[in-house]
């Protein structure tokens, strides 16, 4: 198995898992952007969001705005982001969507 995050996902590669259920991981970001980096990702392998059904996305989504409520960001905000191909950053070719937030995080920065 080559793909990192089908590892985490397997058990082979440690992470800091904060949720987890039949269809769906969620673990701390290993180089955090930002006080709260949350990576949440389909534990069934697509390469990117282009190849993922909206069923998927949406339960993500879901996790996502779950983790901003017990991160404590609903009311001060936050950022949800899904890297995709060469030029859109994705570093990892197994779909994930980033939830970034915490004091001083925003959009635009500073
Ligand atoms: P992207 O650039 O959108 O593909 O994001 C990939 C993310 O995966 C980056 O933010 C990395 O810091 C993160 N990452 C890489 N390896 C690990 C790992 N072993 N555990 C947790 N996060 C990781």
């Amino acid at each position: 198995m080559n793909c990192l995050f089908c590892r985490i996902i397997a058990g082979e590669i440690p992470s800091s898992k904060v949720y987890e259920d039949e269809s769906i991981l969620a673990f701390r970001d290993i180089d955090p952007q930002a006080p709260t980096h949350i990576l949440i990702i389909p534990k069934e392998h697509y390469d990117s969001v282009l190849e993922a059904p909206a069923e998927v996305i949406g339960r993500m989504t879901e996790t996502a705005k779950q983790l901003a409520a017990s991160e404590g960001l609903t009311e001060r905000g936050f950022r949800l982001v899904i890297n995709t191909g060469e030029e859109g950053g994705q570093s990892v070719k197994h779909l994930h969507m980033h939830l970034l937030g915490g004091r001083g995080f925003g959009w635009p920065p500073g």
